[in-house]
């Protein structure tokens, strides 16, 4: 088998993550065993999903009938809006390694700030997570959709630094604040919809550089990405996307195509999912 192309990340903890992983948001669960075990095949190591993707079961039961050791595979999960409160917290933590079955995940975040709801309390949440991380149950522990603001707040009022912040990013929306505060702060950015959803991919920017090099637009932009730094973890539930997702580092952007990839930020107007501080969706 070939050697694993895909570069280690060491978060602030000392833990290491794989820069690309597999995405299983809108997957849904009758189709995610396949997905999960058709990206494992290909080569992925880390998977992406969430309480609220409602997938976990299959996520577990696609690693331990693909024939890897639970070792060989970096699973991320998330809070559900849900359970903010610390005692539901615990619950809902719990019921992710049963749902997934296993003894204990790589990284659990918070999934969304939600600055409106708790009394915008997510600082007793954020403690709540440090619990999992010094009982072994969580190895790292970190947040999603953080504002600077938000980060702020746990620096001042916890002891624990975010291992990732994962936040929306691709050419359309750089969300270059809230980067830079992790990269001043020892705290690894995660790209979500890094190719936003697929709108990125019809740019002329990105067509033509994707024509002069021979690759494909996806690829692109997912290397733009991984040559910025962060993390990313596409979802497809496509073989021949899952495959193309993965040919990342066989190739590389001068820094003349990454400059203009980068200017097509737009702005908050490039911000295809919600905005992490007005955002206040619970789940029945
Ligand atoms: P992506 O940017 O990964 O895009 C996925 C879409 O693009 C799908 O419709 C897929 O189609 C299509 N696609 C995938 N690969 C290709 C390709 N090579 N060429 C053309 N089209 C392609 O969007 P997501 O929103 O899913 O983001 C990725 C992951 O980020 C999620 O799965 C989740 O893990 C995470 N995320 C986290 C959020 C958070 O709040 N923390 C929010 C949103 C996402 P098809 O499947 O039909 O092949």
């Amino acid at each position: 088998m070939a050697t694993n192309p895909i570069p280690d990340i060491t978060l602030n903890d000392g833990n290491t993550i794989p820069q690309l992983g597999f995405g299983v948001f809108q997957i849904a669960p009758r189709d995610t065993v396949a997905a999960v075990r058709e990206a494992l095949g290909v080569g992925y190591r880390h998977i992406d999903t969430a309480q609220m993707y409602g997938n976990e079961a299959e996520v577990g039961q696609a690693i331990r009938t693909s024939g890897l050791e639970r070792e060989e595979v970096f699973v991320t999960s998330k809070l559900s809006n849900a359970f903010h409160r610390p005692e539901d917290a615990r619950g809902a933590f719990q019921s992710t390694l049963d749902e997934l079955k296993v003894n204990y995940i790589d990284l659990f975040l918070i999934h969304w700030p939600l600055p409106t709801r708790y009394d915008g309390d997510f600082v007793s949440t954020w403690k709540v997570l440090e619990e999992f991380k010094a009982d072994g149950r969580a190895r790292s522990i970190g947040v999603s959709n953080f504002q600077v603001p938000h980060l702020e707040r746990l620096a001042a009022e916890t002891s624990t630094v975010p291992a990732v912040n994962q936040v929306e990013a691709h050419p359309y929306l750089g969300n270059e604040q809230v980067r830079a505060y992790g990269r001043a702060h020892g705290i690894v950015t995660e790209a979500w919809s890094p190719i936003a959803q697929g709108k990125v991919l019809p740019d002329p920017v990105i067509t033509e550089i994707a024509e002069r090099s021979g690759r494909t637009p996806a690829q692109v932009v997912l290397r733009w990405h991984i040559q910025r730094g962060d993390i990313v973890f596409p979802k497809s539930v496509t073989p021949a996307r899952i495959a193309e997702n993965f040919q990342l580092f066989d190739f590389s952007l001068d820094e003349t195509d990454m400059d203009r990839i980068t200017a097509l930020d737009q702005g908050e107007s490039g911000r295809q999912g919600a905005h992490p501080d007005t955002f206040d969706y619970l789940p029945a």
